[in-house]
């Protein structure tokens, strides 16, 4: 099964570069493998896959130990100040800073453990009262601040698209995230650059790259349902 699936997914990934004249390189698939245990992390592992993305700090440290380290760990779920330190030597990049008491405190951990951390800056693009995220008006803002900090790195925005049934529908929310990333790029700010844009998941990722998406999140798609009956919910990391 998840062979099949990487292969429609990498299929499909093609088909929206081909489309916007895209090249395939520039586009990182990232397999959302929360909730999945490590034999089938492994299984994907063994058909090529190497960048993996988890929402929870505590699926990140039980996964670890048991994978190869050639893995590049993804932390794209709200992250809680207090448990920053038990994965920041083990994440190529965190996807969801939504504060700046947490770029702070990233920047701490990331000080005391001689690392310098890749982040992006999350954006709630749609302004859905559900989700973390700054809004647009204040990202900037936010950026200017953040850039002062030493040890961590801005290289981009993410944003989590609403839940919708058309993936046109999320069209516009691409376009302003790639406009807005555009627009913060030209302020030429120290330490910051926009080259990365997480955005698009199994309902919309092919939208999401035709909208300049370098980094789509696919979970579903890859992996196939998530049974959350023996889980905790996945808001909370
Ligand atoms: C779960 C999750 C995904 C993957 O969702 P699918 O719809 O299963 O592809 C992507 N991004 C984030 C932040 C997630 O929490």
């Amino acid at each position: 099964m998840l062979a099949e699936n990487l292969k429609d997914v990498e299929e499909k990934i093609l088909e929206a570069c081909q489309k916007s004249g895209r090249k395939r390189e520039e586009v990182t698939l990232v397999a959302v493998s929360k909730t999945k245990p490590v034999e089938m992390l492994q299984e994907a592992y063994d058909l090529g896959i190497r960048v993996f993305g988890e929402n929870k700090v505590q699926e990140i440290t039980a996964k670890y130990p048991e994978l190869p380290k050639d893995i590049r760990w993804q932390m794209i779920g709200h992250l809680q100040r207090n448990k920053i330190k038990y994965i920041i030597d083990k994440v190529e990049m965190i996807h969801s800073v939504d504060s700046l008491r947490l770029a702070e405190a990233i920047d701490h951990e990331a000080e005391k453990k001689g690392v310098i951390m890749p982040v992006l800056i999350e954006v709630n693009v749609a302004e859905e009262e559900s989700k973390f995220g700054f809004n647009r008006e204040e990202v900037l803002n936010f950026i200017v601040e953040a850039s002062k900090l030493s040890h961590i790195r801005i290289r981009g925005l993410m944003t989590i698209a609403p839940y919708v049934e058309d993936p046109e529908e999320n069209r516009m929310v691409f376009r302003q995230l790639k406009e807005l990333s555009v627009d913060i790029a030209k302020k030429n700010i120290d330490n910051v650059t926009m080259n990365v844009l997480s955005m698009g998941m199994t309902g919309d990722y092919q939208v999401a790259i035709e909208e300049g998406s370098t980094m789509v999140r696919v979970g579903t798609g890859i992996f196939g349902a998530r049974n959350y009956s023996r889980q905790e919910k996945e808001t909370e990391s």
